[in-house]
């Protein structure tokens, strides 16, 4: 009989991230299909409480907790303690758990730890009585999906982030049984002494929004006037963006031109960048300006549901069938038109 354990971390104001309902629909699912199987949750952060009862009307049967300020922050030696002594309290065989940053880098050391295995980048479980549990996942930056199964246990499957429904499961009141870890010194070695990162209105990935918008180097090329237009770009794909909280991918070309000392859009930095090298982002729908389309740009369209594309050459990539829909135009004076009419709204 398999125990199916939803493991997940509470975010600073101590409530659940989408990414963790994502998981627990995942944990909830595969025990529904697993006859005979129990689903426990375990949550580990400063205060676990508002967490737990964020989910009590889940059918997990029992919450585990690790709480505490030392377990306030991602740090691989804490959560690895954390995720072993929940795993342990509660003899968990499968452990599903959001593909968070701070998971990954700690849950593939708990699974050692404890004799399992531990697969990232899953995006779908499922089982039957003849295979068993099996997962779906990604290799080589979700190039390649493999479809296996595993006898070992216990078996840690992480959950990429919008590869699922989140739980729409109701709050309540729920019992978390507290489990102790007493953590050596060199556990605590490493403290998290601040965060920099852009200002709220400077974040420009979002992977919870709706679209995707994609700025290639076009942008910054000469125009039908012989002149470069940069500062009209920026204005232009900023303003688009206030307006639509889209998320902003790029080309290769584009971010990698400020290396060359070229006139750039200030606010884009390789983590913009979307193809082989780069991000493979998931959004119902994506639009493309001045980006050629080539195929290690748009391999990382993969997981885009609907792709637009605005180019001046009929015969860019993105017309061999790479985009669903492609405007042959200038983009400098779509997306003003764009933004005139969005602004109207
Ligand atoms: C091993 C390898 C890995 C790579 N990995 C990646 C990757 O991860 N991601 C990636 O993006 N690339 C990657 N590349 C590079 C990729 O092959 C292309 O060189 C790159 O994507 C081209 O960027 P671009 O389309 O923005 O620029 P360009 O090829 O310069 O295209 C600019 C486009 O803008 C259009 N344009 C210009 N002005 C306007 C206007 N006013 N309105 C509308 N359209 C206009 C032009 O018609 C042109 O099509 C990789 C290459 C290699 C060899």
């Amino acid at each position: 009989m398999e125990t199916i354990l939803l493991l997940a971390h509470t975010e600073p104001d101590g409530s659940l991230a989408k990414s963790a309902r994502e998981a627990l629909h995942a944990a909830a699912t595969l025990h529904k299909s697993l006859a005979g199987s129990k689903l426990v949750a375990g949550l580990v952060g400063e205060n676990v409480q508002a967490a737990a009862n964020s989910i009590a009307a889940c059918p997990a049967t029992k919450y585990f907790g690790v709480a505490g300020k030392d377990f306030s922050q991602s740090r691989y030696a804490t959560d690895a303690a954390a995720a072993e002594a929940i795993c342990k309290a509660a003899q968990a065989t499968i452990v599903v758990a959001p593909a968070t940053s701070r998971w990954n880098r700690a849950l593939p050391g708990a699974a050692q730890r404890l004799g399992g295995r531990a697969d990232t980048h899953v995006t779908e479980i499922s089982s039957t009585p003849t295979t068993g549990v099996g997962v779906n996942r990604w290799y080589y930056r979700q190039r390649m999906e493999a479809a296996l199964q595993r006898s070992q246990r216990p078996w840690f499957i992480l959950i990429d982030p919008g590869s699922q429904s989140p739980c729409q499961c109701e709050g309540g009141n729920a019992t978390v049984e507290n489990i102790a870890v007493t953590l050596p010194d060199s556990a605590k070695r490493t403290t998290v002494i601040g965060i920099r990162e852009p200002k709220a209105d400077a974040q420009t990935i979002r992977p919870d929004a709706q679209l995707l918008f994609v700025t290639g180097a076009g942008w910054t090329k000469k125009q039908g006037d012989g002149q470069t237009h940069v500062p009209e770009a920026e204005k232009l794909i900023r303003g688009f963006l206030q307006l639509t909280r889209a998320s902003l991918g790029s080309s290769k070309s584009l971010v990698d031109q400020s290396g060359e000392g070229q006139a750039v859009l200030s606010f884009l930095s390789h983590l913009n960048q979307i193809g082989q090298t780069g991000a493979t982002p998931r959004h119902p729908k994506g639009l493309s300006t001045c980006c050629h389309g080539e195929e290690p740009h748009t391999v990382g369209w993969r997981f885009i549901g609907e792709r637009r594309a605005v180019n001046l050459d009929p015969n860019c990539g993105w017309a061999r069938g790479k985009a669903d829909v492609l405007y042959v135009a200038d983009a400098f004076a779509v997306m003003a038109k764009v933004n005139e009419l969005l602004a109207e709204k």
